[in-house]
Order: structure tokens, then sequence, then C-alpha cells
């Protein structure tokens, strides 16, 4: 990736989720073609992108069209099939790159990487054989079993109170290869979103502070509020490692743990940009949508400043039902009445509970005014507003 591709080339991207969508748009807002390959002919993505390919991951027409069509790749999901890239990777700048996107697809290898890098995560196990199951210390317990591939929004993820209850668990995922790991004392969830070049410059956002309900991202708050300067200065420089002994090209994102003690745990990563950096849409001068574009382009990487306080809330198809399950719509003119509020909405077809439907993103100059207006549209929307401001 040694040219600039330049506004004016065609963008591909694997993958038509909001992800995509959100690229797509910072893409052409830069004055870049888009193409994305999704087989679903309503994803959307597709649906804003110059051109929509609507073929499997791995249909060998489709990559080609898209190779035809693009100057350089990137992906919107971390479960793109690795060869798919690979293919993608012989012939155009991908960005990341097969390698990387193999280490995020496993958490296995994730967390061995992690280690590799001098970045603590939980204490765990692997295991992927009858053999590893029999090995495990009762001193994991109380633990998490999480399957190693293709878990998201805490799916793929059992709780396992005690050695004994362990087997019956790893049955109930299919005896999938899984990685157990300790249930810590959580004290707060935080994660960075960084971009790297080609060039080794690595940016990022500001340290998000997360709060999650039932294993799915409900808000975010940025400043962190409860997180001291040395603690994140700590998380970008790890993450940073992280992306460095890859050669890692992109945006990525990783999540930590902020134990009840202040020690520091690297949860997960993800080779893309991260619903917790939805805010620097409108809270930062470039977006992690903007740096993914940057990153692919070769275009230079340059520190996003956060202009704005801000709080995102996730707004999950939950929001289109009324009590007894009976459809609605949430009252958005209400909601829009409020000063700051910012909303993103996926252009998705069929609300159904837990599904990320869109995004509301509330700025303000303070972040106690950004909290207040987000309880009062939280509260609107059916929203618990003391969401808001409890991240823990
Ligand atoms: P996903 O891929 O679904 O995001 P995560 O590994 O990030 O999976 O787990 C989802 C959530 O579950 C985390 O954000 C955190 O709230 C909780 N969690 C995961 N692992 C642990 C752990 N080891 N100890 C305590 N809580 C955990
Ligand atoms: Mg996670």
């Amino acid at each position: 990736m040694s040219k600039s591709l330049l506004p004016g080339a065609t963008l591909g991207v694997m993958g038509g989720g909001q992800l995509g969508r959100m690229f797509v748009q910072a893409a052409q807002s830069m004055g870049y073609f888009t193409a994305v390959l999704d087989p679903d002919p309503t994803s959307p993505a597709g649906m804003v992108a110059h051109y929509h390919i609507d073929t499997d991951y791995l249909d060998e027409q489709g990559l080609a069209q898209l190779m035809q069509r693009c100057d350089g790749i990137t992906i919107e999901f971390e479960n793109v099939p690795s060869p798919a890239l690979v293919t993608l990777g012989a012939h155009r700048p991908t960005s990341p790159d097969a390698d990387a996107l193999g280490v995020c697809q496993d958490r296995a290898l994730e967390k061995a990487h992690f280690k590799r890098c001098g970045v603590a995560c939980a204490p765990h196990a692997v295991i992927a054989n009858e053999a590893q199951l029999a090995a495990v210390p009762a001193a994991l317990f109380p633990a998490i079993l999480k399957t190693s591939r293709m878990g998201y929004d805490g799916k793929g993820q059992v709780g396992v109170a005690d050695l004994a209850a362990l087997p019956a668990a790893w049955a109930a995922l299919g005896g999938a290869a899984c990685v157990l790991e300790q249930r810590l004392p959580l004290a707060h969830e935080i994660s960075v979103v960084i971009a790297r070049s080609a060039m080794g410059v690595v940016v990022g956002l500001p340290v998000q502070q997360n709060l999650h309900r039932d294993g799915i991202l409900a808000v975010t708050e940025v400043p962190a509020p409860d997180v001291p300067e040395a603690t994140r200065q700590q998380a970008f420089e790890a993450a940073a490692r992280v992306a460095d002994s890859l050669n890692y090209v992109g945006v990525l994102c990783v999540e930590f743990f902020v134990l009840d003690d202040g020690r520091l745990v690297a949860n997960e990563m993800a080779p893309r940009p991260h619903n917790s950096g939805h805010h620097s849409i409108d809270s930062c001068d470039v977006s992690q949508f903007e740096l993914q574009v940057r990153a692919l382009t070769g275009l230079p990487l340059v520190a996003p400043r956060q202009h704005s306080a801000a709080v995102m809330l996730n707004l999950l198809g939950d929001l289109w039902f009324a009590r007894g399950d009976v459809p609605r719509a949430p009252d958005w003119a209400a909601v829009l009445a409020l000063p700051g509020v910012h909303l993103h909405l996926y252009g998705k077809t069929g609300a159904r509970r837990g599904r990320k439907m869109g995004h509301l993103t509330v700025t303000a100059d303070q972040p106690a005014q950004a909290r207040d207006v987000a309880r009062q549209a939280a509260a609107l929307l059916g929203i618990d507003p003391g969401l808001v401001g409890s991240a823990a």
C-alpha cells in the first residue's frame, strides 16, 4: 500500500451491516465511490453504496466483481471468511489483512496474542477436546465459557459456577472449541479504537466507557467518567502494541476490563470500527469511519480531537414494542426536540428484540449536560434512564 488511493477511487467493503453503512457514508462524503458485498439484498450498507454485490462471501464471481470494481477493500465484521480476504488481498490492497483477521476471529489466538504483547488478559483455559476439558483447574471458577469463534453480543457464552458444571456447559455449546475464562470482578468496561497506517503511525479515539445489558452494549460515555488518566493511557498503549505486533493496517478496537483493584485486563478485539466508537461521528473532528477510510487509502492519519462530551445510547429493536409485544413507533420527534441529539438509524426493516436498529448520540459542552439530556432521551424512548452515568 505505498501509493494513496485518492478520492474518486472506489472502496469496497465485505459485509453490509451498520458498520459498513457508516463506512460507506464516510467514504462517500470524502468523494469515494463505494461497493458492498453482502448476500442480503436489503443490507443497511448495500442500500446506500454505489454498487451492491449480493452474493455469498466466498462466491468466486462475487469476489471477482468486487475486485473489478474496487481499488481497495475493507471489512465490517470479523467473521468474513478468511479465504475470501486471502483472495482479495492477492489482487487489491485490503485492510486489515487475512493474518490479522485470523487472530481476531479466534478468542484463543487473540488471548495468546495479548500475552505475546505483554498485555494482561483474564486467566483462562482453552477447551477444544476431552483431554483439555479434563485438565481445567478448579481455580478458574466461577467462570464464563465462550466459543472461540463466531460469538458476539454475549451469544455463544454460558456462565459456569464450578468444575462439576463444566461438562454440561461445554455440551450446551455443542462441544465447540471454547475458551473458559475466570469471571473477574469488573469495576468498569472501556474500549479503545485506534487506527494504524502501513507506515506504523497509530492514532486513536478518546477512551470510551461502556455499559452492557444482557451481553449487548447499551451506553457509551466519552470522556470515560470513572477511569483515571493513567489507566486510559495504559489502555491506549496496550492497544497500540497489539496493533504494532500484528503489523496491523486499519481500524482496531480493543475492549478492556478495569477491575475492582484498578488493574487493566484486555477482553477481546475487533478488526474494524466498533459500536462503542459511534459517538465519534458527532463528538470528534475525525470519526472512526473516516479513520477506516484513511487507513485503507493510505491517506494521513491525524489524531481525532474530541470537541464535545458525548453519551451514546444503542437503539435496540425492543424500543419498537410496547408491553405485550404490541408494535409501536418510537417518538423521534420528542427526542429530536432535545438539544444535541444526533439520531442514526440503520435502515433495517423488521425490528426484533435485541437487534441493533440504530444509535443516538447526545453531545454537549460538559459531560453532565450530555448525561442529563441522554437520560431525558432514554426516558422518552423507553430505555432505563438509570443506565446513563451508572457505567459499572
Ligand atoms: P462478545 O463477543 O459477545 O462481546 P465478550 O467477551 O466481550 O463477548 O463478553 C460480553 C460481556 O460479558 C462483556 O462485555 C462483559 O460485560 C461480560 N464478560 C465477559 N467476560 C467476562 C469475564 N471474564 N468476567 C466478567 N465479565 C465478563
Ligand atoms: Mg465484547
